[in-house]
């Protein structure tokens, strides 16, 4: 007899649940047959199947060998006992002595207590819990993982009877909260600014599958090949497609996209299991739901971003293997698209036509997912972390994306319908006329210039610096592309990509960051452990001191890609002189290199630090005289002066850049820097927003660098404003004892026609 979770009797089975499922009767009959047949090939004496509810309730649907007046009477909410506890976590549980683990939940009506072992599955589609099925035995038994997984694999053919809508109403699976259809507001993470008004296109990749159980295994084992075929090569011809073909980031993301393609463990998984009787459409739904219910539970952001790029791929095999290659949402699209996902793959963005492509909203992603990344590469905004997203937003509804402010309008009224639609219209507008001061000189109506610098990260920001006119880049934040890597870059890799930045800057200075990485900014692969404050933890220049070789090798690329030109080094978050110092040793030992093997050396070389911990105010005449120049970074320092994590929206907004106790700070550093004859800048947000660059150009700062959309309306700022008289004002104002001065700049801008 063949062994029950063995591939010969896993398909056996599948082949009568495929005849069940063929045949006739309602869908209450064949789940009732489907758990009959499971106990007994399982040789359980229990096999129960709990179907989700409204409200996150589990009821027992069908049931051999539990009491058969439980049936659509017990229910469980989702965590509570053990299925509850399945169905939290969309994970298998197997226990040879159920009812003494601490979350058995004990109920009189199913006569469950002379039942010891149990062995649990998720019943699973498309990354979310339909039920759970559950074996159970009178004997404390150790169920294999072999028996897991056949228990698994039943219950995806379990999760296409649910599916179908025939057992429970198809919205019930399509969970609403409140009423479905007021309009509202949900706030996210702005992973790329701008606004976008359009219909909602939901991105839901998943097909219904026609057939689960298959005839012949050796032949779906064939039409499997054929579509991984076709598969890889219609990817290399995206690759080829002209808007990839310059390099870039998005460009290695795609790439390493296409790596997966070719992944052996995914593509041998999703081998075994056709072998065990599924279909090949069917087997790799199961491998893709595996991966999302692994998904739920991993928070490392770049695993989770691989499994996502695998999810993308199951999603394009399963349309190869239906001989529809077309992207899932081929029919009719709107003409002004947002994008509703919960995640996306990178290549299933560039699925979408993008002429009509307005914008995306995802209910997950990150500032480094791979498909924000490539969505800026296209330039739409984009909007993360948008909780209770999906079930809120109906096909075709209309949408306001304010990537600017992390919000998105669902349903709008009319009124603010309007006041985007000619908020779009002013933008489109000012755009076209920040355009025009693009090769005008940054400099105040009483003669004073600003050098309005833009803050990069990828390859893909470096052409705002024509567009924008900047000076140069001021900050370039080298972690990026570190992150968004399988391995640490070496020298070479490095080098080459710092090499292509200064080419594109041309004559225009870049300050290279070196690695702020440590804390929430992990690597892949490599890390240092959870901390309970990444901020203030082990990150930017503290590991690349306590890890030399890292440092060292940033600072060998850096060097061998300035060659002939000029270098600009910058320390992040230095805290003590020391630390300065003994960055610099380590450039001065790589500098010797060069020159000891006599390889073109940097014309000159520019260090830097940046000020972020308020601990430096109080080191400035030593650290001013070991430094070329002097960069604050705002974001940080004001969460360290406040004590005020700036990524925690509750106290997001609480302190004001513009409060006295930061603007006397940064006064006091512009004061001494003068004295020290350091050039002094500013790369935080702060300077992007005109307001707080109109009171820092007061309070002395001559150069700012910022997100490039902000150079024109800071440039426009600068050449509407009188400098002398705003200095004037500042004195009066700033002992003022209020918590911002936001208010009263503002005034002053208004009063003296500044153009905010
Ligand atoms: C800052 O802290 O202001 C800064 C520019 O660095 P980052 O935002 O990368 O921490
Ligand atoms: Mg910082």
């Amino acid at each position: 007899m063949p062994q029950a979770g063995g591939p010969t009797g896993t398909r056996l089975l599948l082949r009568r649940l495929r005849d069940v499922m063929a045949g006739g009767g309602t869908a209450q009959d064949r789940l009732n047959k489907i758990v009959s047949i499971v106990a007994a090939d399982m040789v359980a004496e229990v096999c129960s199947a709990y179907v989700m509810r409204p409200g996150e309730v589990l009821e027992l649907f069908a049931t051999k060998g539990l009491k058969p007046e439980a049936v659509h009477k017990t229910r469980l909410r989702v965590g509570e006992g053990i299925v509850g506890d399945i169905a939290a976590h969309a994970r298998p549980f197997a226990l040879a002595e159920a009812q003494s683990h601490p979350n058995f939940a004990y109920r009189p009506e199913t006569g469950e207590e002379i039942y010891h072992s149990l062995m649990g599955v998720p019943v699973l589609r498309g990354g979310r819990v339909l039920g759970v099925l559950v074996v159970q035995n009178r004997t404390p038994r150790h169920y294999t993982d072999e028996e897991v997984e056949a228990l698994e694999t039943i219950a995806t053919v379990l999760a296409e009877l649910v599916a179908s809508g025939e057992l429970v109403a198809p919205d019930e699976l399509q969970p609403t909260e409140g009423i479905g259809l007021l309009p509202v507001r949900l706030e996210g993470v702005a992973l790329n600014g701008g606004l976008a008004l359009g219909l909602a296109v939901l991105h839901e990749p998943r097909i219904l599958l026609r057939q689960m159980v298959a005839e012949d295994p050796r032949q779906e084992m064939e039409r499997f090949r054929g579509a991984v075929e076709s598969m890889q090569s219609a990817l290399d011809d995206m690759l080829e497609s002209s808007d990839f073909a310059d390099g870039g980031e998005h460009r290695d993301i795609l790439e390493t996209y296409r790596m997966f393609a070719e992944d052996r463990g995914w593509l041998g998984r999703i081998g075994e299991i056709i072998n065990t009787g599924l279909t090949a459409e069917a087997a790799v739904q199961k491998v893709k739901d595996d991966t999302r219910a692994r998904m739920d539970q991993i928070v490392d952001p770049y695993i989770r971003e691989r499994l996502l790029d695998l999810e993308d791929l199951a999603n394009r095999l399963i349309r190869h293997l239906m001989g529809d290659a077309s992207p899932a949402v081929a029919e009719q699209l709107p003409d002004d698209v947002i994008l509703v996902a919960r995640d996306m793959g990178p290549a299933e963005l560039l699925d979408y036509d993008r002429r009509r492509l307005r914008g995306l909203v995802l209910e997950e992603g990150s500032t480094t997912s791979h498909v924000a990344i490539v969505a800026r590469a296209l330039d739409i905004p984009v909007l993360g972390q948008v909780a209770g997203l999906f079930r809120r937003v109906e096909p075709k509804d209309p949408l306001i994306l304010d990537g600017d402010n992390g919000q998105v309008f669902v349903r709008p009224s009319d009124d603010i319908r309007q006041v985007f639609a000619e908020s779009v219209r002013v933008r489109a507008q000012r755009r076209a006329a920040f355009a025009a001061t693009r090769d005008l000189p940054a400099v105040t109506r009483d003669g004073v210039p600003i050098s309005l610098n833009i803050n990069a990260g990828l390859l893909i920001d470096m052409p705002h610096l024509q567009d924008s006119g900047a000076d140069g880049v001021g900050l370039y934040r080298t972690e990026i592309p570190f992150m968004i890597r399988d391995e640490f870059p070496d020298v070479a890799q490095q080098a080459e990509l710092y090499r292509k930045v200064m080419d594109q800057a041309g004559e225009r200075a870049v300050v290279f960051r070196t690695l702020d990485v440590g804390g929430d900014k992990v690597l892949p692969y490599w890390r240092g452990g959870t901390e309970e404050n990444p901020a203030m933890g082990w990150r930017a220049i503290r590991i690349g001191l306590d890890r030399p070789m890292m440092l060292r090798q940033q600072l060998r690329a850096l060097i061998r890609a300035a060659a002939g030109r000029p270098l600009h080094v910058m320390f992040p978050m230095i805290s003590e002189v020391g630390e300065l110092d003994r960055a610099h040793r380590v450039l001065d030992i790589e500098l010797a290199r060069v020159r000891a093997a006599q390889e073109p050396a940097p014309a000159v070389v520019r260090v830097g630090a940046m000020f972020e911990v308020p601990a430096l105010a109080w080191q400035l005449p030593e650290l001013l005289r070991r430094v070329d120049f002097l960069s604050v970074g705002s974001n940080d320092l004001r969460q360290f002066l406040f004590a005020s994590d700036r990524g925690n929206p509750r106290i997001a907004e609480r302190y004001d850049t513009l409060s006295p106790a930061m603007l006397a700070l940064l006064h006091q550093l512009v004061r001494e820097t003068d004295a020290a004859g350091v050039p002094l800048g500013l790369c935080g947000e702060m300077a992007g927003r005109p307001l707080d660059a109109m009171a820092l150009i007061g309070l002395g700062f001559r150069s700012l660098s910022m997100v490039p959309q902000a150079v024109g309306p800071v440039k426009t700022m600068v050449r509407s404003l009188d400098l002398g008289r705003l200095q004037t004002y500042l004195s009066d104002i700033q002992g003022t004892v209020v918590s911002s001065l936001r208010g009263r700049l503002r005034a002053f801008a208004r009063d003296h026609n500044v153009a905010l």
